[in-house]
């Protein structure tokens, strides 16, 4: 048995954890299973969808294996334990990307496809599983199941954004788009208030394909920020300056992050940014996924661990709801490090659980201080339960069984996709099973 954690490190406990590479075996490994397991990718989920204590972990990340690439359509199949990364790095010298991409790269495309993950362009590309083309599927009673958009579309729509509970996926096939390099247009804006935040994503959606903003939920409860917004460019043979990736050796005996660090913290950056706000040219790694270039930053925590509490409310209550979020947080005493408020754009889901509506998304950490935090997540959650709105699974860790049914209204046609042999602390907590 192997101590597993998530990325937010609020548990590690005892796991037998199973090594899947080759996939013929792969088949006869998830089949000939006595107890109830699940897959595991990288583990950058932040809470408890990709554990499952006390049972098997089947470790995809040895399905790494490019099948196919056709270089004239973007069609791409590999198997679902490669890194996202490692499709961006094959991918962008030849003129293709992913249509979508977290802010971390270093996930695997079956993690990608179980949580229906977006990125900062949701508005136009919406979410991984509408790039999907194809799926193989296997299932702990030895059936593999071939499933898309077009045929067993049912299948496909339950494991995009499933939670791996619908079986181990083991292959995927994506349609990649046209990028003319490794550049992109950005452009960064300062706003006062949230009013300023939405008439800039109003603004910015029509002509700009990603857009973020880092929001400051400690100073003041005003909501000022900073907006980034960017296009994919040609710009030329540039070298992009190698990044030296830090570590945090250790995992510290408190948190680094406290009121007194966060406030410190979030003036600063914000400052910073403001100054050096304006038009530049950036390399993908920086404008999508600046926190890989700190490693194991989740050790910053402390020995606790930390929680993300991301939700999404509809466009028209979005911003009253982004306030009264923000002033019981600011009343709460606690803050978050990192918040990114976001638009998405007006895209059905694909998947029947995935997370993205049409509406407003916020993201924050928050160290775990126990009954502290918890509490604040209440006050939090009876805001999002009232506003129609919905948590991101794979961020979760203690989200009411009651606001995720809520929240997710297709639950109980999924219920009939899942797989039997397959369980999460996730799914316990939320589903009964
Ligand atoms: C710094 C950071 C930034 C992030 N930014 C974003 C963001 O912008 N947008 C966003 O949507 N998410 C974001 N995330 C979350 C992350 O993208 C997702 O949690 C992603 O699913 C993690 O992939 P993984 O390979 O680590 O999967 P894991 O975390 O290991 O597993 C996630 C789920 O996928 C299932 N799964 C994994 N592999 C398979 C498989 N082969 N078959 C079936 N099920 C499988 C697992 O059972 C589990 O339910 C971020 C995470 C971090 C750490």
């Amino acid at each position: 048995m192997t101590r597993v954690s998530s990325w937010g490190r609020l548990s590690d406990r005892p796991h037998e954890v199973i090594k899947l590479s080759d996939p013929a075996r792969a088949v006869r490994l998830i089949a000939g299973q006595s107890v109830p397991g699940l897959a595991f990718g990288m583990g950058r989920s932040y809470g408890d969808v990709c554990l499952n204590h006390d049972g098997v972990l089947w470790l995809t990340t040895g399905l790494d294996h490019f099948i196919a690439f056709d270089d004239r359509t973007g069609r791409l199949v590999c198997e679902a334990g490669v890194l996202l990364r490692d499709i961006q790095r094959i991918a962008i010298p030849r003129g293709w990307i992913l249509p979508v991409t977290p802010g971390t790269q270093l996930v695997t495309v079956g993690g990608a496809i179980a949580n229906d993950v977006h990125g900062k362009n949701h508005h136009v590309q919406g979410t991984f599983g509408d790039h999907v083309q194809r799926i193989r599927l296997v299932r702990t009673d030895g059936e593999t199941l071939e499933c898309g958009p077009q045929k067993q579309s049912d299948w496909f729509a339950a494991t995009v954004g499933g939670l791996g509970l619908t079986g181990v996926i083991t292959e995927a096939e994506i349609q990649l788009h046209r990028v003319p390099g490794p550049w992109l247009d950005t452009e960064t804006l300062a706003y006062a208030n949230l009013e300023e935040f939405f008439n800039l994503a109003d603004d910015s959606e029509a002509s700009w394909e990603h857009t973020v903003s880092w929001i400051d939920c400690v100073t003041g409860g005003g909501g000022r920020g900073l907006f980034m917004r960017a296009n994919p460019v040609d710009a030329g043979q540039r070298t992009h300056p190698k990044v030296r990736k830090l570590t945090i050796p250790i995992v510290p005996p408190i948190s680094l992050v406290n009121r007194w660090s966060l406030s410190s913290f979030n003036m600063a950056y914000f400052n910073l940014k403001r100054i050096h706000a304006g038009c530049a040219i950036s390399h993908y790694e920086s404008f999508f996924y600046p926190l890989d270039n700190l490693l194991k930053w989740n050790r910053m925590y402390g020995p606790r661990g930390f929680f993300q509490y991301q939700s999404v409310v509809p466009r028209q209550v979005g911003e009253d709801v982004t306030q009264a979020m923000l002033d019981t947080i600011a009343k709460s005493g606690d803050g978050s490090f990192l918040a990114v408020l976001k638009t998405f754009g007006s895209r059905q889901p694909v998947g029947m659980l995935s997370f993205p509506q049409p509406g407003v998304t916020i993201a924050m950490d928050f160290p775990n201080h126990g009954a502290r935090t918890l509490k604040l997540f209440e006050r939090l959650d009876s805001i999002i339960r009232e506003a129609g709105g919905r948590i991101y699974p794979a961020k979760d860790a203690r989200m009411p069984r009651a606001l995720f049914e809520s929240g997710y209204p297709r639950l109980n046609e999924f219920m009939k996709y899942r797989d039997p042999g397959i369980s999460s602390e996730l799914s316990r907590r939320l589903m009964g099973c």
